[in-house]
């Protein structure tokens, strides 16, 4: 059975001080709480230790925005999956649009990163999405499922389980343009085609797809209560518990 998912990415922010000061007050506004979904930060790499040894990591899951694409060795400033691993997190997002875009992440490399996750024991959140050019030429589906092939279609189906997915337009992310429910539904709906003609229809309704792109309290619980949106990778709203916590809650 999949699950219902609400991650949150914090980008570049918060020094390690606020972010233990978020982590500890999104839990406290957690704890004795029954939410219908599983909660995950996405910190900086400096943030993951402290935080996992210092929050209940059973209520929330701790995960990285990035892993290197080589297991170790002469490769400054990287920082591996075996890394991530150690300091108690459990999830690794892969292929951001951010990182796609700026720091030239093909999907050659995020096939390298997420095998190396997947070694390691981390759950990849892997991001999909179009740039506007290609909604608006009507490419939106073949670029998603060429992301998906190129990036994950190696894998074999027990690994490909373990997979998140993340639909993330990218002209949603960060700007205050949510894709529609029926967008967001319509592209979830041909990613679970596409996961199912590959795999099958067990692997593909047992996959979890999340929305991201300007999900905020306004809008998660209609984009939630499509069939085949299992949850939200949420960036901008993750920052602030009152912001974060009806997304959560809207489950
Ligand atoms: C993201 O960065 O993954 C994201 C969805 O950002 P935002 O919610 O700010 O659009």
């Amino acid at each position: 059975m999949r699950k219902n998912i609400v991650a949150g990415n914090w980008k570049m922010n918060n020094t390690l001080q606020e972010g233990l000061n978020l982590a500890k007050d999104l839990e406290a506004a957690l704890k004795g709480k029954k939410v219908n979904c599983e909660v995950i930060i996405g910190t900086p790499f400096i943030h993951l230790a402290s935080i996992a040894s210092s929050i209940d990591t059973k209520l929330i899951g701790i995960s990285a925005q990035n892993c290197a694409d080589k297991a170790s060795g002469a490769y400054t400033g990287e920082v591996s999956a075996a890394m991530v691993a150690s300091t108690g997190a459990k999830y690794v997002i892969l292929g951001h649009s951010e990182r796609r875009t700026y720091y030239g992440e093909t999907n050659t490399i995020l096939k390298e990163k997420v095998a190396l996750a997947l070694a390691n024991g981390l759950t990849p959140i892997f991001c999909i999405g179009e740039v506007l050019e290609e909604r608006n030429s009507g490419k939106h589906f073949d670029v998603v499922e060429t992301q998906i092939r190129e990036g994950l279609f190696n894998l074999p189906a027990e690994d490909f389980r373990k997979i998140v997915l993340a639909y993330e337009p990218v002209w949603a992310i960060g700007t205050g343009v949510t894709a529609t429910s029926g967008q967001a539904q319509e592209m979830h709906a041909f990613i679970r085609k596409t996961l199912a003609a590959n795999y099958g229809e067990s692997v593909a309704d047992d996959t979890s797809i999340l929305y991201g792109g300007s999900a905020n309290a306004g809008n998660a619980k209609e984009l939630f209560s499509n069939p085949d949106v299992d949850g939200g990778l949420i960036g901008g709203a993750s920052l602030s518990v009152d912001k974060f916590m009806p997304i959560v809650e809207a489950f």
